[in-house]
């Protein structure tokens, strides 16, 4: 066994160590010391540099957190320092300014690596008095060391002479040319072209950085290398990166759609222009697809407009998953999107858009938990043959669109000369439309409403017809959509309202106590004077409210607004009654419908006149209504079959040919006089007499 030490030995100082170490450099009297960059502490300094350091022992000064209140930019700058002592045995000649207890002192100092005990690369730092400079130039090199902006000196070839530290840190090599620099060779070529010519360049390019690519606003001018007197370019850089993607963001925001990211509106007439330009030189046809979804508006009104939004981002997906790089897909606005395709064979590749369209936008899509299905209808129009021009291709691929919808949605249309003039007619007619309203060429007509039990006329409803100069007396069906379209039926809905308030006070005074039901447009809610007017209308005509009625339909009520609401609401207080139209066409969803003030239901002519092959259906909704305690009114009765079984089922009123076609105003008085007529006398009143008296 060994014998154990009888005491421990002290650990040697560190400090004490290192002056051994350091002993030589000691008696040199300028000052010198070394900077550990690691932990940001002097490691060792001789007596000069204590002085200067204004410490009064080594031990003192090692004890100094000089991290403490350095800059982020000196702290940066030993980084760089320490491993381009590592990398290149670096050495760096600066002028300082310490401030050893507030005192600026200022030294030229050399700096150069040092390799610490451990291994560690630290800094040797040489300093020198600086010679009693100009404040101004104390300040500027000051500026010169800490700013931001990047200076560089080169020389006539381009080779590194000086970089300050900003410039140092950017760079990826220490020795790294301004051509390399540049990573472009054209670019340099310009810029030293520039430099021998006029002497100064400006130039703003994306440059190879130690921090990857960076854009550079980079100024540079010809000078003199002072030291060498030879020929030199002094380069200063900043950095504008945040600037360019600022920019850029700014660019993509005017030219993109900001819901969707797809080109938009905007970005579409310069950039389809250009595509349609480079075909026409290329000599290939193009194809403008215009997509419009079916049925949006339903999904914005009934679950809401965010609902409608992450719709329409997710089909934009869908859409650029459909298509070819090559294929330019925009959003035109609302739910219309536009793609322009290109190629020899534009039929086969108008194919080929369409078929990974219906692949893909028709599938359920999945917002805010409901399953939505949306289709699209979709309209083509080609260049050169439909348009050479982007405003006629958009126009016409538009009307093909239209034309796709009315041939029953989730379809594709072709532009032909037939659409055109399709277009063209629906214009004329909507110009001759709004003559005949100034011409009073419209014509209100009635069909009495009779009550099944009685077979008496208890009210009658107002249709309207145009008597046209040429064609005759046309049928609502022919012209009410384009009125509902163009706006026209405002105008014309309160005409038909007034005369019908008219009529209604003529037959009250003749001594008939009649309801005169009008039909309403769900385009006719969105007139926010809607009640005032047809309010004054039944004053001027001193109507009684209580005998008028208004006919809606189901989907003028499946809105997520509540103006519908409010506006029946309204009618009612007045006294009106509200009657649903057309009932078994539509969604049919009573309970829905339970939100509505609604009195009367009408129960379509189809239903009437299925009665005999689908009776349960007609059944059911006739117990429906027994239900919701609601009136019934079955509509289109033509035969005594239908007429009977409205009498078995207790139905309260009827309508139809039956009875009386819509009349004029001069026969609807004669058949109201001879129906009162034949009822007084207890003349068989069969409906078939009265309706063949009525024709
Ligand atoms: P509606 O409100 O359902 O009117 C009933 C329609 O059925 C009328 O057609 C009427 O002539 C027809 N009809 C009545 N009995 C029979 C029958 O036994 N058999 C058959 N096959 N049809 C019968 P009309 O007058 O052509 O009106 C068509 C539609 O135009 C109306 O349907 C209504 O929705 C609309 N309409 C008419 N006048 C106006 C109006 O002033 N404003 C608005 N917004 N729409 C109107
Ligand atoms: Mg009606
Ligand atoms: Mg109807």
């Amino acid at each position: 066994m060994s014998a154990r030490p009888e005491f421990q030995l002290q650990p040697p100082d560190p400090l004490q160590s290192r002056c051994q170490h350091y002993a030589a450099l000691d008696h040199i009297s300028l000052p010198v010391w070394i900077f550990d960059i690691d932990a940001r502490r002097v490691h060792w300094a001789n007596e000069a540099a204590l002085e200067v350091w204004n410490a009064a022992t080594l031990q003192a000064l090692c004890a100094r957190d000089m991290g403490q209140d350095m800059s982020p930019s000196v702290a940066s700058r030993l980084s760089q320092y320490q491993s381009d002592f590592a990398a290149h045995n670096a050495v760096f000649n600066e002028q300082w300014t310490l401030y050893p207890a507030g005192v600026p002192v200022s030294l030229e100092v050399r700096f150069s690596g040092h390799r610490l005990e451990d291994g560690r690369m630290a800094m040797l730092c040489e300093g020198q008095r600086a010679r009693a400079e100009t404040p101004e130039a104390l300040r500027s090199v000051e500026a010169l060391l800490h700013t931001a902006a990047m200076i560089s000196l080169y020389d006539a070839d381009g080779r590194p002479l000086y970089r300050n530290p900003a410039a140092r840190a950017s760079v990826r090599r220490f020795d790294e040319t301004l051509e390399h620099h540049l990573g472009d060779a054209a670019v340099y070529a310009r810029l030293r072209d520039a430099l021998a010519a006029q002497g100064s360049a400006t130039v703003t390019l994306p440059v190879n950085t130690a921090l990857g690519e960076r854009w550079h606003e980079i100024s540079a001018r010809r000078c003199r290398d002072a030291v060498t007197g030879g020929d030199a370019w002094l380069v200063s850089e900043l950095d504008v990166s945040a600037l360019k993607r600022t920019e850029a963001h700014a660019k993509f925001l005017a030219t993109h759609d900001a819901l969707t990211g797809l080109p938009n509106r905007s970005h579409i007439v310069s950039r389809y222009a250009a595509a349609l330009d480079d075909v026409r030189s290329a000599g290939q046809h193009a194809a403008l697809i215009f997509m419009d979804l079916d049925h949006f508006k339903h999904v914005n009104d009934t679950l809401g407009h965010a609902a409608g939004d992450e719709l329409l981002v997710g089909i934009a997906k869908r859409l650029l998953g459909a298509v070819r790089s090559t294929d330019l897909v925009a959003r035109f606005g609302g739910d219309e999107f536009l793609i322009l395709v290109r190629g020899a064979d534009i039929h086969a590749e108008v194919d080929r858009v369409h078929r990974r369209i219906a692949a893909t936008v028709s599938q359920p899509i999945s917002i805010r938990g409901s399953e939505l299905r949306v289709t699209p209808s979709i309209g083509v129009s080609l260049f050169p043959r439909d348009g050479e021009d982007l405003p006629t291709l958009l126009r016409h691929a538009d009307l093909a669109m239209y034309s796709a919808k009315a041939k029953g949605r989730n379809g594709l249309a072709y532009y032909d000369e037939s659409i055109g003039v399709a277009a063209h007619a629906r214009m004329t007619l909507e110009a001759e439309l709004r003559l005949a309203l100034e011409r009073s060429e419209f014509e209100v007509h009635y069909q009495p409403r009779v009550c099944a039990a009685s077979n008496r006329i208890v009210g009658a409803e107002a249709l309207v017809r145009w008597r046209h100069p040429v064609r005759g007396m046309v049928p609502p069906n022919d012209f009410i959509t384009v009125c509902e379209e163009s706006g026209l039926i405002d105008e014309l809905g309160l005409w038909v309202f007034s005369q019908a308030a008219r009529q209604q006070a003529a037959w009250a005074r003749a001594g008939y106590d009649l309801v005169v039901s009008v039909n309403l447009s769900a385009r006719q809610f969105g007139d926010g004077e809607l009640v005032a007017k047809f309010t004054a209308a039944m004053r001027a005509a001193s109507a009684n409210p209580a005998r008028m009625e208004l006919e809606v339909t189901e989907s003028m009520l499946l809105s997520n607004c509540d103006e519908p609401i409010r506006v029946l609401r309204a009618f009612e207080a007045l006294g009106m009654s509200i009657s649903l139209d057309d009932f078994g066409t539509g969604y049919s969803n009573l309970a829905y419908l339970q939100r509505f003030p609604i009195h009367t239901l009408k129960i379509d002519k189809t239903f009437i006149q299925g009665i005999t092959s689908d009776k349960p259906l007609a059944e059911l909704i006739v117990a429906m209504c027994r239900l919701m305690k609601l009136s019934i009114v079955a509509e289109g009765v033509e035969t005594l079959a239908q007429q009977q079984w409205v009498v078995e089922h207790k139905i309260e009123q009827y309508q139809g040919y039956l009875f009386s076609r819509p009349l004029a105003v001069a026969a609807f008085d004669q058949l109201l006089a001879r129906t009162v007529e034949t009822a007084s006398s207890a003349v068989a009143n069969t409906p078939a007499a009265t309706a063949t008296a009525a024709a």
